[in-house]
């Protein structure tokens, strides 16, 4: 007998956390398979969670988090994104995650879908599955900036269809669609009654231009945006993000946000909440000097990786190089390959979608040599 839902046994595992096992039982492997700064927490930030655990701040909160830490986010929401919005559409989460689960258990109910981009994040597509529902890769094309393919995207709406999910700057491919793109997703989604979920996680990590907020570009689309402190602030492991509910209907989404966190998780950790009101309200010095590492990153890597023959995308945001080569047939068999007989991993671009059969995904949150390592161990294997 399985006592296993259907949900959970249907839920496959994640791609990129595969290959990270495998990585951490080779040693002295090449970590470029995770999405994580390699940077530390600033020390401002992790003071302001020890002072108030030692003051004493360590009991249950409002589950749509502190006031405190919800007036520090509309305020930066308003600093950084030139979005206006009030506390009522903020709910504080356990990481971004935490706000795309509260999302898609708002949206969603069993048996209805949603589109998510192909080559997404692979979340993007098990929180659904999780839920009873079903995640529609749409195609994007990359000569208009990586946009969608709006035939494609029309074909996949049906009946049960609820919302679609937009994420810029992108995870895996780096691309960071215009307010022009923006705007015109937001009027597609209204004509189809569908709401949006935004996911701008990587929303300070613009390595040219600054990123525009969906609300900001569609403003009558309903949305909900969610951000993390996970990326921005090296805040990985402190499990902090939070949803921002924007258009028609707004409060109502927010409401429902905080009921799924009353349900779930009850509150997110006090001190780490208190972290967060100094990482948001703070200095924001150090995020602009990860900001410059990243870019400086990104730029030697795209250079080296021509000079190699390697076919990569530039990625005008996140961290990532996501690398093409229509030889790779089974980019998970690669992958495991490379790392067994190179040492270097890499994620698999299958564990973004069916579009990321013939990519691999490298992380520029690692240290420029290891990145150069990986590159040269990958046109080796690749003969290029
Ligand atoms: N959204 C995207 C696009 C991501 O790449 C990630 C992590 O890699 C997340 C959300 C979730 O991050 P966290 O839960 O740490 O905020």
């Amino acid at each position: 007998m399985n006592r296993i839902s259907k949900q959970v046994r249907d839920t496959p595992a994640s791609g990129i956390r595969a290959l990270a096992n495998a990585a951490w039982a080779h040693p002295g492997a090449v970590h470029l398979e995770f999405g994580e700064p390699d940077f530390a927490t600033p020390a401002h930030i992790v003071e302001a969670a020890d002072v108030a655990a030692r003051a004493g701040h360590t009991r249950y909160g409002p589950s749509a988090g502190l006031p405190a830490l919800r007036e520090a986010v509309v305020a930066k929401l308003a600093r950084d994104n030139g979005l206006t919005a009030t506390m009522n559409n903020v709910v504080v989460t356990a990481g971004g995650v935490g706000a795309l689960t509260a999302a898609y258990k708002v949206l969603l109910e069993p048996g209805d879908d949603i589109l998510v981009p192909d080559p997404g994040w692979t979340n993007f597509t098990t929180i659904a599955t999780m839920l009873g529902a079903t995640a529609k890769g749409y195609r994007l094309i990359e000569e208009d900036n990586f946009g969608p393919d709006y035939d494609h995207l029309a074909s996949l709406v049906g009946p049960r269809t609820k919302a679609i999910l937009v994420n810029s700057p992108a995870n895996p491919v780096g691309y960071q669609w215009t307010a022009g793109q923006l705007a015109e997703l937001g009027a597609w989604a209204n004509e189809h009654g569908l709401c949006v979920i935004s996911d701008e996680c990587y929303d300070q990590l613009w390595l040219d231009e600054p990123a525009t907020t969906f609300t900001v570009a569609a403003p009558e689309t309903p949305a909900v945006t969610v951000f993390s402190l996970s990326k921005s602030y090296a805040m990985t492991g402190w499990r902090l993000g939070y949803a921002v509910t924007g258009g028609p209907g707004a409060d109502q989404l927010g409401a429902g946000l905080a009921r799924v966190q009353e349900a779930t998780a009850s509150c997110v950790s006090t001190p780490t909440q208190h972290a967060g009101i100094a990482a948001l309200s703070g200095p924001q010095d150090a995020v602009a000097e990860m900001r410059v590492a990243y870019r400086e990153r990104r730029d030697v890597a795209v250079e080296r990786a021509a000079a190699l023959g390697l076919k990569a995308a530039r990625p005008a945001g996140a961290f990532y190089l996501w690398l093409t080569d229509h030889s790779i047939t089974d980019s998970a068999g690669f992958a495991l390959d490379l790392l067994r007989d190179q040492g270097v991993a890499l994620a698999p671009g299958i564990a973004f979608g069916a579009a990321g059969e013939s990519r691999m995904r490298l992380s520029l949150a690692a240290r420029p040599e290891d990145i150069d390592l990986g590159l040269s161990e990958l046109a080796a294997a690749l003969n290029v």
